[in-house]
């Protein structure tokens, strides 16, 4: 019987654990977060112009501290009407508040505010995830990316969730990200995409059983 590989799943964000654990359930494979680990690692600094940069940045940081193989991503709203903005600076995009909740909270109202006198049509956005996978001396053993298509709202709707998935209104429907059961968002998101694509390199390592790279 092999044993679960014990992949580090690099975020401070309880909400990223949650929902990648769920996606990767019955994967074979252990994720530890920041939290299980207990160290204290300093948050790499996200200097990439790109999600796949930053993801890249975070994975070989945390791999290498932790001494495992880490597991990173690093997502964002791409909004059209924007330029593809906030982008990577998603996160700090109002530059305040001290909780997760705050910001979250200042985000969206300066979302609202830079889209104001934007009509429906020229609202279309997206959430962007790119994920990798990194060995403790840094190679890279797996990169993807997925994508959840919507438009941005007039209002903030829903509860689940985090982030500005209170403003990302389905295609088609009425409905926001932050309405969604969490088991339909991962089917659905962008995190969900990158996860399943980047789970057979998981597998891969499952089989490997001692969490270095199979290349
Ligand atoms: P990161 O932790 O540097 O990857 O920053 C991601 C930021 O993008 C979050 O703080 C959110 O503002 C936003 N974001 C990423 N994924 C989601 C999502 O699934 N729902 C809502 N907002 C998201």
């Amino acid at each position: 019987m092999e044993s679960p590989v014990r992949i580090l799943l690099a975020t401070g964000n309880p909400h990223k654990v949650e929902e990648v654990r769920e996606i990767l359930r019955g994967d074979g494979v252990e994720l530890l977060s920041l939290l299980d680990l207990g160290g204290d690692f300093p948050e790499p600094e996200e200097t990439g112009a790109t999600f796949a940069e930053n993801a890249r940045i975070k994975a070989r940081a945390y791999a290498a501290m932790a001494g495992m193989p880490a597991l990173a991503d690093d997502s964002g709203l791409s909004v059209d009407a924007l330029g593809g903005g906030p982008g990577v600076q998603s996160a700090r995009y109002a530059g305040v508040g001290t909780t997760r909740a705050e910001r979250d909270a200042a985000n969206n109202a300066k979302l609202l505010a830079a889209l104001a006198g934007v009509p429906d049509g020229r609202r279309t956005a997206r959430f962007v995830c790119a994920m990798c996978l990194s060995a403790p001396d840094g190679s890279i053993m797996a990169q993807t990316e997925g994508s959840f298509e919507g438009t941005i709202g007039f209002a903030p709707r829903g509860s689940n969730g985090f982030g500005y998935d209170p403003l990302l209104v389905l295609p088609g429907e009425d409905r926001t990200s932050a309405e969604l059961p969490p088991s339909e968002k991962n089917a659905r998101s962008h995190r969900g995409a990158a996860t399943r694509a980047i789970a057979p390199r998981l597998a891969a390592l499952t089989k490997c059983g001692d969490g270095r790279a199979m290349r």
